[in-house]
């Protein structure tokens, strides 16, 4: 059980506030819960009226209906004690509320985060499904007239077909980046006419039963002029390099600096100016990291991004990444559309 697994680590009662957080512990899914959990693994959910009928349904956690205001029963129940909370998740108002009460608070960070950074079976399905969705998609949209259209008309596209498919949304908004726009890494879609002779990034997924894929493929509307062309190679060169990297024991850091060294042999590496890649799981952004500060070391379960990117102001921009398994003795693929450049019409 979560709730049991994360008591082994705490020294201090936890106040969990970040509402993925408390979704992964409890299975309850709100706008408004708290968690506290002992380092005995004893359990008390904090929730409003809007989910009194599900909160009182989690099994092994004593359930404490609240105001619309969350925090103003905690600080009750806890005045007087030493709490430890999610510094990156209790806002500066609900600390006040707390502290006000006389509960005494300890910062914390990345206890919940840890252990959902290794996955359980029922996890990887989920994932695995929206990866899997996010192959049907780009595989149909590869076949897709891209000239002529916006960024944002594909944007919608896109969107669609993932809700059609089956998927129960989007995991963060669509990135289409055709041509100049897409030398920025996060480029906001425009209405701009895609033209013959770009490089078009398409960064895109989906969430399956609350778990997120993230996939980018970088197109090509037609003839490329040289640099673009070199930059799609020397991209697909750090991709590889980048998954090779990947298995049980590696530093995030060091994966990051496997993927970066073709491109600095090329001249480019200020061209490559974001992280190698990042986990992915209820959020999109998670735990364990690849980048150059990252202190995270690979573990079997993790599911991570391989997505290095080549931008070139003025002229145009490359990204291509997979979402990837860390195994026992290596690492998965789990977006398995073709990487080598596709022209689309
Ligand atoms: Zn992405
Ligand atoms: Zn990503």
């Amino acid at each position: 059980m979560r709730i049991a697994a994360l008591a082994t680590r705490l020294e201090l009662p936890l106040l969990v506030t970040a509402q993925a957080n408390v979704w992964y512990l409890t299975g309850l899914r709100s706008s408004n819960a708290a968690l506290l959990v002992e380092p005995d693994a004893s359990a008390t959910l904090f929730a409003d009226f809007r989910y009194a009928e599900k909160a009182r349904a989690v099994e092994d956690v004593e359930f404490v209906e609240t105001s619309r205001y969350l925090l103003s029963s905690p600080a009750e129940i806890l005045s007087g004690r030493r709490i430890a909370f999610e510094e990156a998740h209790l806002t500066v108002a609900g600390h006040r509320t707390l502290a006000e009460g006389g509960v005494e608070l300890v910062p914390t960070s990345g206890f919940v985060e840890a252990l959902r950074a290794v996955k359980d079976d029922v996890e990887l399905a989920a994932i695995r499904r929206a990866a899997a969705l996010s192959d049907e998609v780009f595989a149909a949209l590869a076949n897709e007239p891209f000239v002529g259209r916006t960024e944002r008309e594909l944007v919608w596209w896109i969107e669609r077909s993932f809700r059609e498919a089956g998927a129960d949304g989007v995991s963060f908004p669509i990135v289409v980046a055709a041509g100049e726009t897409a030398a920025a890494p996060h480029a906001d879609p425009g209405e701009r006419e895609i033209e013959r002779g770009m490089l078009v990034t398409v960064d895109a997924g989906c969430v399956v039963d609350g778990y997120c894929s993230d996939c980018t493929r970088t197109f090509s509307t037609g003839e490329l002029p040289d640099r673009l062309a070199d930059a799609y190679a020397l991209c697909l060169e750090a991709q590889l390099a980048g998954l090779a990297a990947v298995r049980p024991g590696v530093a995030g850091r060091d994966a990051d600096a496997a993927s970066r060294e073709p491109v600095a042999a090329a001249g480019l590496g200020w061209a490559y100016g974001h992280g190698l890649g990042h986990g992915v799981g209820i959020d999109v952004h998670e735990a364990p990291t690849l980048r150059p500060e990252s202190k995270d070391v690979l573990e079997p379960g993790n599911v991570v991004t391989v997505e290095p990117g080549i931008y070139l102001p003025g002229e145009g921009g490359v990204r291509i990444e997979d979402l990837v398994l860390v195994t026992a003795d290596g690492a998965e693929r789990l977006t398995r559309f073709p990487k080598e450049l596709i022209t689309v019409a």
